[in-house]
């Protein structure tokens, strides 16, 4: 038999979907296995959006779309843009995709040629890297300081003529950091200075403790070369509608509308009707979902420093990034084989020694969870 792709073989399974996997099937042979490794709300879907949708299907909002998404949902999203995010957006510079995952990888199609440089700030999501592959780029990765977790001018060494895009995730996946004015400031001087465009993955601004969510695309002239990206699964936790959205230059957008007219063709037509219910409606839900995750946070960061683990600044998301001694795929193992707790190592985010913990979880599972990494230890 002729060799299937190479480009496809040389990439990574995605790590977080992998474990949730193995979590789900320990599961069913009937282990009780509490699940930290994936990023996901345990709350159901605001009731509201459920209805928009019902209703939707109900009237017969079955057929396809427009590609790029329906007008409501366009204009829906460039009016939040403007008033929250505080850059100018218009519906056309808007496109709804299959879940934010989708977006980035649109996004890497359109904006990269063969060989093209994509700074990468670690510890990364485990899914740029790949989506980077894909468009036949190639990443050059820059390790944050593993202290503050914020950038300093280190990262103006990674930079060449061949540099053509950076990837900004705050709040960040996998180390819960929430990039401040100056590290964001930083970015947006050395897009500007060196001509690169950025990706802001901004997936989790609504999940902020005390911190001011800052959207790169806000600084300077930066809406001019961001595509930024965010999706509904985090803030109203709609994992399972695949919906997210990206919000870039028009002429970025016309080259991703091809993308997708030629592989999805388009977001869920129902789907789409229940995003314009969570932006349009009540913001109560969002305020709730993210009091109940930071009780969790400070639960679980207090836990774990008890216990002697140091943790990542834990602003934003819903990660406690947990600093190990020693090797962090073992002690992952460890935990997921002898406490039946899953959680991910934090190699799989380029950042051995470190390991991620997602307290989208009940209280009550989060307390059985410690007392069970406490009773395996962690070295
Ligand atoms: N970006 C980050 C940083 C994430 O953690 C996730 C979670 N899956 C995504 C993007 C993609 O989210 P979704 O495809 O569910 O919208
Ligand atoms: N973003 C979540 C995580 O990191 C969901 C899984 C995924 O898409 O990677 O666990």
């Amino acid at each position: 038999m002729k060799q299937l792709s190479e480009k496809v073989a040389g990439i990574a399974p995605s790590a977080t979907i992998e474990i949730s996997n193995k979590a789900k099937k320990m599961q069913r042979e009937g282990i009780d296995v509490i699940s930290l490794s994936i990023g996901e709300p345990d709350f159901d879907t605001p009731k509201h959006i459920r209805d928009a949708c019902i209703d939707a299907l109900n009237r017969g909002e079955t057929h396809y779309a427009p590609s790029n998404g329906i007008p409501e949902l366009l204009t829906a999203i460039s009016d939040k843009i403007a008033k929250e995010n505080k850059f100018p957006c218009k519906p056309d510079q808007v496109i709804v995709t299959c879940g934010a995952k989708d977006a980035i990888y649109e996004g890497m199609e359109a904006a990269l040629n063969p060989g093209d440089e994509v700074l990468l700030l670690t510890p990364a999501w485990v899914s740029y890297e790949p989506c980077v592959q894909m468009a036949n780029g190639k990443i050059v990765k820059h390790a944050v300081n593993q202290k503050t977790f914020q950038l300093d001018d280190s990262i103006l060494e990674r930079v060449n003529a061949r540099t053509k895009m950076i990837v900004v995730n705050s709040p960040s996946n996998p180390s819960g950091a929430v990039f401040d004015a100056k590290s964001m400031k930083l970015v947006a001087d050395l897009c500007e200075d060196h001509d690169i465009y950025a990706m802001s993955d901004e997936i989790y601004e609504k999940l902020v403790y005390g911190k001011e969510h800052i959207s790169l695309a806000s600084i300077g002239d930066m809406a001019q070369r961001t595509i930024t990206i965010n999706g509904f699964s985090k803030a109203y936790a709609m994992t399972g509608w695949r919906l997210g959205y990206a919000a870039a230059p028009l002429a970025i957008i016309k080259e991703m509308s091809k993308v997708q007219q030629h592989s999805v063709s388009q977001a869920t037509t129902f789907a789409m009707w229940g995003a314009v219910a969570a932006l349009k409606g009540d913001q109560q839900c969002v305020g709730e979902m993210r009091r109940e995750f930071d009780c969790r946070r400070k639960y679980m960061i207090a836990e774990l420093n008890r216990m002697g683990y140091g943790t990542a600044p834990a602003d934003g998301a819903f990660y406690a990034f947990v600093k190990v001694d020693g090797d962090d795929m073992a002690i992952a193992a460890r935990w997921l084989e002898e406490g039946h707790v899953a959680v991910t190592p934090g190699s799989s985010f380029d950042a051995p020694g470190w390991i991620r913990l997602s307290y989208a979880a009940s209280l009550d599972r989060l307390k059985e969870a410690m007392g069970r990494i406490e009773r395996v230890g962690g070295n």
